[in-house]
């Protein structure tokens, strides 16, 4: 009789994320990236085109930041 464990949450649907650049910085916080597709969830980066999607992990972008770190950590991918 104890309803310990308020699993439900009556929370909001899922607002906006904020979703942040992880290259550009703006006001000591790291830039917000915007909405582009929001039927896909991906967000770009205006400063430095990077890409996101975060409900995607296996999303690469390929802005030359990404694929710049991209070359050096996947040189021998297989
Ligand atoms: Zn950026
Ligand atoms: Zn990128």
């Amino acid at each position: 009789m104890t309803d310990v464990g308020q699993l439900q949450r009556k929370g909001r649907p899922a607002e906006h994320k904020v979703v942040r650049c992880p290259y550009c910085v703006e006001k000591r916080e790291f830039k917000v990236m915007e909405p582009r597709d929001k039927a896909n969830g991906w967000y770009m980066c205006h400063k430095c085109g990077h890409l996101t999607m975060p409900d995607n992990i296996e999303f690469r972008c390929s802005c030359a930041k990404c694929s710049g770190l991209a070359t050096q950590t996947h040189l021998r991918s297989r």
